[in-house]
């Protein structure tokens, strides 16, 4: 008798490549990443590329597609009883269907559709769903939300329509019942069919094991990850929906914050740091002449500074101070403390005009100490920078004072030991600089004026430290705002002469053009300075700086305007940053309602250095609601923290940290400004289990070492090497 064999042919061997039944009953969110939307019934190819459209393409993404809201159908009002002014929910037939407004570029931009629901007749106006058209033929069941208004008649202004089951089947289905989910949708997969497409995506997972510590959940009184999934699409009632979502909220937000509790101890573990040991005998006398005493805040921050440098670990530290609250200082001291301890500084700024100005100030500050400081740009000629590069390598230079780009590339130090930088707007993990030098790693500042709401910097720069600047100098006024429509634009002129007039000076800031277009930039600029100069300030200086201006240029005009010989500062945006001359006191913006309102509350910055009491004009027509809040923002607020958080209500959050940006993944769920509690929560777990537990090896870690991994990507790879 022959023993079986296992070729090719051997029914055994079959067997053996056969994959395991699908519909196993328990299974864990690594492996339904693995399976392909398509193994649900129903989901051909085409179907399957509408899907991959909303970045759909697992069973794992699928069931993490997340509603954008629910609709309560327990508020549901028949017709009949509808009022005007009421915001209600009815579910009808439609009659009849009709485009209305006319289209652009092909699209209906909405529609108008006669319901009935049996207690009798309303026309329905719904903008921005023409595409809908085709699928509301006569009789189909919808669900429609909005305010009834009266308009030849009532009607009913609807902000939703979504194609429903017979409601005789309410309860049974996906589509009906108390709270019926309601996805981000798009024209090939309507919000019925991504609830079908869910319901099934769902039963078909089985049972999602759970990667989060059962001790945190018990902890944290949270539902277990299976429930809360099933009961963010399919919530039992209001209560239920509201735990889960708290779960999964918690869930994203913890797996990020373990990721930067990983990095952090990772770091700490294997880089060695510089132990600065400064004596004062740079800083004490630097302070002693500074022409006025420090704020309370900027003492504090500087101890703070000088401690995370005492240190052995390396320093990686946030400083948010918003604009004018003098962080200048705050790096000086941290540079002359590396200096004193025999380290070389850095402080590297976003631009040209920005490093210029610091080199000016931070070399007047120290001309009578022996501190070597030495100015790095791209525009310096070929001999001027190799005698710079060669006092950097040389270790002649003691504070180089340079670009970001120019410094980060590999530019050749003989001992740094600090770097600083200033005014990084974004900064996130993927391209933190990360200086390393002779195996030892430098201790970084870096500074930025555009603060950003606690949440925030705690989800971004979880593994930084963070020093806040909350105090503005004394003296400081507020900054008088108003905002000036288009055509009363001389007004605001009128009132900067007056400014003028009593020997002070202004910035004009241009409208902002495209960014691919900085050549209809340039002419913009060139349009307003002429205008300027012949019609509306022709007795003045008027000066005029755009980014296309060869350096020699830029720097001779900004030296003409710190000296007053220019009254009237015409610039683009490149005066954003920093810029520092306290004899301004009056700034027009004019196309203000093209501004972000973080740079435009940086603009404003540059007026509120002086004495004088200063005073801000926005020249827009703005065009949208957005735009009219971001200008009423900031004629109602100074405080930059404050409007960092109205900007992230107004922008909205999905598109915060774009990914390649930061290297964090977008959120899916968590609101910050929301969830701020359940951030503080999820970072101390997190934190907490980390210091138990470094690299996660833990076997009842491991679930969700693999989470962390397929959330951040190979990136992370290294955190949890043994
Ligand atoms: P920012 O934080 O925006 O970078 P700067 O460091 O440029 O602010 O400081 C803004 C202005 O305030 C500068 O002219 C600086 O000399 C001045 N300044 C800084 N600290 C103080 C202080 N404690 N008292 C008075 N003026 C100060
Ligand atoms: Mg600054």
């Amino acid at each position: 008798m022959a023993w079986p064999t296992f070729n090719e042919a051997s029914p055994g061997a079959v067997r053996e490549t056969v994959p395991p039944p699908r519909l196993s009953w328990r299974t864990t969110l690594p492996e339904l990443r693995e399976r392909p939307v398509t193994e649900l019934p129903g989901v051909g190819p085409r179907i399957a590329a509408a899907l991959g459209d909303l970045g759909v393409r697992t069973l794992a993404d699928l069931v993490s597609h997340y509603p954008s809201r629910h609709e309560d159908l327990s508020n549901v009002k028949p017709i009949s009883d509808l009022r005007v002014g009421e915001k209600a929910t009815v579910v009808a037939r439609v009659v009849n269907v009709k485009p209305v407004g006319r289209p652009v570029r092909g699209r209906v931009p909405g529609l108008s559709a006669q319901l009935y629901d049996g207690t009798g007749y309303m026309p329905a106006t719904v903008w921005g769903r023409g595409w809908l058209l085709n699928q509301l033929v006569p009789d189909t069941w919808v669900v429609v939300s909005g305010e009834v208004q009266r308009k030849y008649g009532l009607q009913l202004a609807a902000k939703s329509i979504e194609v429903v089951d017979d409601p005789a089947t309410l309860g049974e289905s996906a589509h009906a019942g108390r709270f019926v989910p309601v996805y981000p949708a798009n024209k090939a997969i309507n919000a019925r069919r991504a609830r079908t497409l869910i319901h099934r995506g769902l039963d078909g997972a089985g049972r999602i094991l759970d990667p989060l510590p059962a001790a945190i959940l018990a902890r944290q009184n949270l539902p277990n990850l299976h429930d809360a999934i099933h009961e963010i699409h399919f919530p039992s009632d209001r209560d239920c929906l509201k735990e889960a979502t708290r779960r999964l909220v918690f869930h994203e937000l913890f797996l990020i914050q373990t990721g930067l509790a990983a990095r952090k101890a990772r770091l700490e573990k294997t880089e060695t740091g510089r132990r600065h040991r400064g004596d004062g005998r740079l800083l004490n006398p630097f302070l002693k002449a500074l022409p006025f005493g420090l704020t309370g805040a900027q003492e504090r921050v500087i101890g703070e500074v000088l401690e995370g440098m005492r240190s052995e670990k390396p320093m990686r530290r946030l400083l948010q101070g918003d604009v004018g609250s003098g962080k200048t200082v705050v790096a000086v001291a941290g540079l002359l403390s590396a200096v004193e301890s025999g380290g070389q500084g850095a402080i590297m700024a976003p631009t040209e005009v920005l490093a210029e100005q610091h080199y000016l100030s931070i070399s007047a500050a120290l001309k009578d100490l022996p501190v070597n400081v030495v100015l790095l740009t791209g525009s310096q000629g070929a001999q001027e920078r190799r005698a710079a590069l060669e006092a950097v390598a040389g270790g002649e230079a003691h504070v180089v004072v340079g670009t970001h780009a120019l410094i980060q590339k590999g530019v050749d130090f003989h001992n740094l030991s600090l770097v600083v930088v200033d005014e990084q707007h974004r900064f996130g993990v993927g391209q933190r600089t990360e200086f390393k030098e002779k195996g030892v790693t430098p201790d970084t500042l870096i500074m930025t004026a555009t603060p950003i709401p606690r949440t925030l910097s705690l989800t971004l720069y979880g593994d930084l430290e963070v020093s806040i600047l909350d105090e503005l100098p004394p003296g400081r006024k507020p900054v008088d705002t108003r905002a000036i429509a288009v055509a009363e634009r001389y007004e605001a002129y009128e009132s900067v002469a007056e400014e003028l007039e009593a020997g002070r000076q202004a910035y004009v800031i241009c409208p902002l053009v495209e960014e691919s277009e900085a050549l209809e930039d340039v002419r913009a600029a060139e349009e307003l300075y002429d205008e300027l100069v012949t019609e509306i300030f022709p007795e003045r200086r008027v000066g005029l700086l755009h980014g296309r201006m060869k350096a020699q240029e830029k720097r001779e005009v900004m030296a003409a305007f710190r000296s007053r010989e220019i009254e009237v500062l015409v610039a683009t945006v490149v005066v954003e940053v920093g810029v520092d001359v306290p004899n301004a006191s009056a700034i027009v913006i004019e196309g203000a309602e093209r501004f972000g309102l973080s740079q435009l509350h940086q603009l404003r910055g540059r007026v509120c250095r002086g004495l004088h009491p200063p005073k801000c004009f926005l020249v827009a027509d703005p065009k949208t609601d957005d735009s009219q809040k971001r200008l009423d923002a900031l004629c109602d607020h100074q405080d930059g923290f404050k409007l960092s958080e109205v900007d992230l209500a107004i922008r909205g959050e999905g598109t915060l940290f774009g990914a390649r940006q930061s290297g964090m993944p977008d959120l899916k769920i968590a609101k910050l400004l929301r969830d701020i509690d359940i951030l503080v929560e999820a970072r101390r777990e997190a934190f907490e289990l980390v210091a138990d537990d470094p690299t996660l090896r833990k076997p009842h870690h491991r679930p969700l070492r693999r989470e962390i991994r397929d959330l951040l990507g190979r990136d992370v790879d290294w955190l949890f090497k043994e």
